[in-house]
């Protein structure tokens, strides 16, 4: 049995990480400030034998005996990103010393929950790990693209001068239930908006494109990167390759809901990147043989279950 920390346990992501990590017999602990997760999303875990809660914000030291560390704490949605930069800048910077210190200290190994947003607006199509990213320093999402970018400088520092045993995974947009309702990000949006019948908001044309993974073969991409040979520490890009259009998404989210909602146009947000495509090669080799398994149809339709069940239930 090991034991595992996971930072930002009580998120989107981190929920079905504990779980999952959980069901294969590990200890977990999961350290979350609720900045944007909550305590609903791990209920179910509450009283199992090996789960641990701790309210703690990474942005200040944290010690605990631990094998493995997934360092997943930061507010993934624009609109939760860019209500404090600071924070959000200090949480991927500062955090990162603060988990690699950890790491180093009870010689751990950790994985960095780092994202595509390190390739920024980008001019390579689709984007290999190789691709050095096109990101503006200075705009709206500088403070989540430059705070990653850093921690993964960090990464790769503590791993060089300190020997620290390190992983880094890109991930590409995941959804998935449990995801906020008003998180902002496209696919709740889309969901929530069409499940209410209200307009479906499409920033700037919606001919802009990304590439949707369901959480599930996200977790299985995470876990398998954890186990992967000592000499392999990434990065590695971690999401599904079909690329769509926010058009084609809204119309696939009508179709599966049946709503009556009627597309709005607002303007496209500031450096909004045009166009996002993992390439995954890396991973396949890499993660013994891994590659999405659930399609956008399918991942669909199990979060409009999540997310009108969870209307229903607030209502
Ligand atoms: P989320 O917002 O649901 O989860 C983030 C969690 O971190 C929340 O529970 C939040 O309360 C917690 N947190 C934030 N700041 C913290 C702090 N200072 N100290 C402790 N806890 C803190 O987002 P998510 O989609 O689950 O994303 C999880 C991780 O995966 C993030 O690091 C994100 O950057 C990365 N990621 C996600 C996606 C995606 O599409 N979901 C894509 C790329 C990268
Ligand atoms: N988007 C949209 N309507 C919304 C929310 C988002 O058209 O209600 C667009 C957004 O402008 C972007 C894409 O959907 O082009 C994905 O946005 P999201 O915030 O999910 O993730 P990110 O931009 O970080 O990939």
């Amino acid at each position: 049995m090991k034991r595992i920390l996971v930072t930002g346990g009580a998120g989107f992501v981190g929920s079905h990480l504990c779980e999952r990590l959980l069901n294969e017999g590990n200890e977990v602990i999961c350290l979350d400030n609720y900045f944007t997760g909550s305590k609903q999303n791990i209920e179910h875990l509450m009283d199992h034998h090996y789960f641990e809660l701790v309210r703690h914000d990474i942005t200040n030291p944290f010690m605990a005996e631990v094998d493995e560390i997934y360092n997943f704490a930061c507010p993934a949605s624009p609109v939760h990103y860019q209500y404090n930069p600071i924070k959000t800048t200090k949480t991927s910077v500062m955090g990162a010393i603060n988990m690699l210190g950890l790491a180093k200290r009870v010689k751990a190994k950790i994985l960095q929950a780092s994202t595509s947003e390190v390739y920024g607006d980008p001019t390579v199509h689709p984007q290999p790990e190789s691709y050095w990213g096109n990101v503006n320093p200075i705009g709206l999402r500088s403070c989540y693209d430059e705070g990653k970018r850093c921690a993964e400088t960090l990464f790769m520092d503590y791993h060089k001068e300190n020997n620290v045993k390190i992983k880094i995974i890109r991930i590409f947009n995941t959804y998935g239930p449990r995801m906020h309702p008003q998180d902002g990000r496209v696919v709740s949006n889309f969901i929530v908006q069409a499940l209410k019948g209200e307009d479906i908001t499409i920033f700037g044309d919606g001919t802009q494109t990304r590439s949707f993974q369901y959480v599930d073969d996200l977790v299985e991409g995470t876990v398998r990167m954890m186990s992967t040979r000592d000499g392999f520490i990434g990065p590695v890009n971690v999401g599904n390759p079909k690329e769509f259009t926010m058009l084609q998404l809204a119309d696939e989210i009508i179709d599966l809901t049946g709503s009556k909602s009627k597309i709005s146009y607002l303007p496209l947000p500031q450096d909004d990147p045009m166009q996002r495509q993992p390439n995954i090669d890396l991973a396949k080799k890499e993660l013994n043989g891994w590659e999405p398994k659930i399609n956008l149809r399918e991942g669909l339709k199990t979060t409009i279950k999540y997310f009108d069940e969870l209307l229903l239930s607030n209502k």
